[in-house]
């Protein structure tokens, strides 16, 4: 996938909607941290480019990057939605202490999205694997 604004215009475009500053601001930040953040705080970031911008506006922008494939949310539950600058399919490990999501370098397993197909119905479309632990800062913190 080319990161370049020319295929952010057209893979907007192709959803009927245009590349505004403020959806080019919310994406630049997405892709700048590894933090996996969640709406209120992806809100908060931008808002120190761009002072008018409306919570409302960043929820709308972060559902049309994730239409148009430039982002995904990681939801759990309605509530509790966190975005992925990197729309790729790859899997995250969490901090059952503090809730920070890191990436996890491992190889997408084609095969189990073909195992999963052969015991079921369903046409499967992709796959979400997550780890669990406690995070580094965490583990510190508990020791002392
Ligand atoms: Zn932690
Ligand atoms: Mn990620």
């Amino acid at each position: 996938m080319s990161n370049g604004r020319k295929d952010v215009q057209e893979r907007l475009k192709s959803k009927g909607y245009r590349l505004t500053p403020q959806r080019q601001a919310v994406l630049d930040f997405l892709r700048s941290v590894t933090s996996h953040p969640n709406a209120e705080e992806i809100y908060h970031a931008v808002k120190k480019k761009i002072p008018s911008i409306s919570f409302g506006t960043v929820y709308r922008t972060l559902n049309i990057l994730k239409e148009a494939g430039l982002i995904q949310e990681l939801a759990y539950g309605k509530a509790f939605s966190h975005y992925d600058g990197n729309p790729k399919e790859h899997y995250h490990i969490i901090c059952s202490k503090c809730g920070r999501i890191d990436d996890i370098d491992l190889p997408v397993l084609g095969d189990l999205k073909r195992r999963a197909a052969s015991v079921t119905d369903f046409s499967v479309t992709s796959h979400r694997l997550e780890f669990y632990g406690i995070c580094p800062d965490c583990c510190q913190s508990s020791s002392t």
